[in-house]
């Protein structure tokens, strides 16, 4: 900036009166210009390291927190900082700009992560712990595209399995990567997000991760989302996976289900995983119900093609009965959507502290 100003004062000399006006609100302009950008870009501040310093301390003792500003200290200072990150005494060191810090992962305050497909009211999601950091999720929230799954009437309106399972598995999706996860939503729908009316509006758009058309035929839809979870779960290699597959069941009308769950016969994994969630649900009911039992079951079920041919340990959960007017009130009532998807969390967040 300041090699063009002292090129345009040579230039100043040698032109006429009119042309040195407008040169003057030029240099005027790119004056004010230099000082706001010289503030900003203030040569950087050094400090010599004493005997005791470390990179902590002296980001302290200049007034910086140590946990943001840490990473652009040793950047800035690369080819003065020992292997064990250590300084050296008499060395001068570049102190960081103000509002230069990263934060760190290791801290969880105030940081937060967007995802657009919970909706604009959820998009912004806390984190609030570290507590199922390097846990992996696939979630399928069952039918969806051209298929909406069981179908009833709820005040002359129709109410389909797709919505109500898609609703609970975002909120799911939310508690899990709250809880530091990382999560996959296999089935996704862009413009629904999460929905706080009870009556869910049946479409058909949903898409299969990470924006395949949903086919017809059940064969081929069970054999896409199969397909994209085993080949996410051979991506992720030796980490903590687990899938977790949502629907709502069709019965009698008169018949009342509690939340129950599937596994395969044949994993160890799945079967733990689902008696930790059914082990939740119990100590749920018992507090929030207590005068109601709780008696929601786990039982292998193989023969579920999701559960026979995906790769990670998998549970399968069934909500209620969509066509129960009592299942229904857990499932139209948006806080008892959310409350079943944050009792899920638990459930996994157990299973995952026991796996450690
Ligand atoms: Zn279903």
């Amino acid at each position: 900036m300041l090699t063009i100003i002292l090129n345009f004062s040579i230039f100043k000399s040698d032109c006429d009166g009119s042309s040195v006006k407008r040169f003057l609100l030029l240099f005027i302009l790119l004056q004010a210009f230099w000082i706001n950008t010289s503030i900003a870009q203030s040569t950087p501040k050094t400090v010599i390291a004493v005997s005791g310093d470390g990179i902590h301390k002296i980001l302290i003792k200049n007034g910086f927190d140590p946990i943001k500003y840490y990473k652009e200290f040793v950047r800035l200072n690369k080819k003065n900082i020992s292997r064990s990150n250590g300084l050296f005494i008499g060395k001068k060191y570049i102190l960081p700009n103000e509002g230069s810090g990263t934060t760190s992962s290791s801290s969880a305050d105030d940081k937060s992560i967007d995802f657009p497909l919970f909706g604009k009211k959820y998009a912004k999601v806390p984190i609030e712990s570290n507590a199922l950091k390097g846990a992996i999720y696939y979630l399928i929230s069952g039918h969806g595209g051209p298929d909406p799954g069981a179908v009833a009437k709820r005040s002359g309106r129709t109410i389909s399995e797709d919505e109500y399972a898609y609703d609970v598995t975002l909120r799911l999706a939310r508690s899990l990567l709250a809880q530091g996860a990382e999560v996959y939503l296999i089935i996704q729908d862009k413009n629904d997000g999460i929905r706080d009316e009870s009556i869910l509006k049946v479409d058909y758009d949903e898409v299969n991760y990470p924006n395949q058309k949903i086919p017809r035929s059940q064969k081929l839809r069970l054999r896409q989302r199969t397909a994209s979870v085993n080949k996410l779960f051979k991506q992720n290699g030796k980490a903590y996976q687990r899938l977790v597959v949502t629907h709502v069941d069709s019965r009698s009308q008169r018949e009342k289900i509690d939340v129950f769950f599937y596994h395969h016969k044949n994993s160890k994994s799945g079967k733990r995983l689902a008696t930790n969630l059914q082990k939740t649900f119990k100590q749920k009911y018992a507090k929030y119900q207590p005068n109601r039992k709780y008696t929601g079951t786990v039982e292998s079920r193989s023969n579920l093609y999701v559960i026979r041919n995906t790769l990670p340990p998998v549970v399968y959960i069934e909500l209620g009965n969509l066509k129960n007017t009592a299942d229904q009130r857990r499932i139209l009532n948006a806080t008892n959507r959310d409350a079943l998807a944050k009792w899920i969390a638990e459930g996994l967040t157990l299973d995952y502290s026991k796996s450690k």
